[in-house]
């Protein structure tokens, strides 16, 4: 899998719907602000609403349920963005301390793939059981002649 689409998916896989968002805000009021992740947000606009209705302002109060409804959908689209960022961050950082270190220990996949190598560049002597690398026509731990499985090419 490409980095790039493993990119999509990760984005897929943690951004929110902007349907959802606006539907939380519309039966609980904040609830779609909270859903994006912005809980202070959230907890204002609900008691703002509560408030509201409280003083009977009920017409201010379905207005801005409406504004809600519409900023909760927006609200995810801006959660989204701003994830595609992070996501494009935290893999950079992470590209970097990885090769800090020395080696790719994120894709297990070319790890795999150096391992398959190795084996395939030894074997075990069959004289005395110590590795030898599978081209070698003479054991280099008790001297005796093998035949070499592999060919170097
Ligand atoms: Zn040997």
């Amino acid at each position: 899998m490409s980095s790039e689409a493993e990119l999509l998916l990760l984005v897929e896989s943690r951004k929110k719907s902007g349907v959802v968002a606006a539907l939380l805000n519309l039966f609980l009021p904040g609830a779609g602000y909270v859903y994006c992740g912005r809980w202070i947000l959230g907890i204002f606009a609900f008691f703002f609403v509560i408030v509201l209705l409280l003083a009977s302002f009920g017409f201010a109060a379905i207005g801005i349920v409406l504004m809600l409804i519409i900023d909760g959908f927006l609200c995810a689209g801006r959660y989204n963005k701003d994830l595609v960022k992070d996501i494009i961050r935290q893999r950079a950082s992470e590209e970097k301390t990885s090769s800090m270190q020395g080696a790719n220990l994120s894709s297990g996949g070319s790890l795999r793939a150096q391992d398959t190598i190795a084996n395939q560049a030894s074997r075990s002597c069959p004289e005395c059981g110590e590795t030898v690398l599978a081209v070698a026509r003479k054991c280099k731990h008790c001297g005796s002649a093998i035949v070499p499985i592999a060919s170097a090419t």
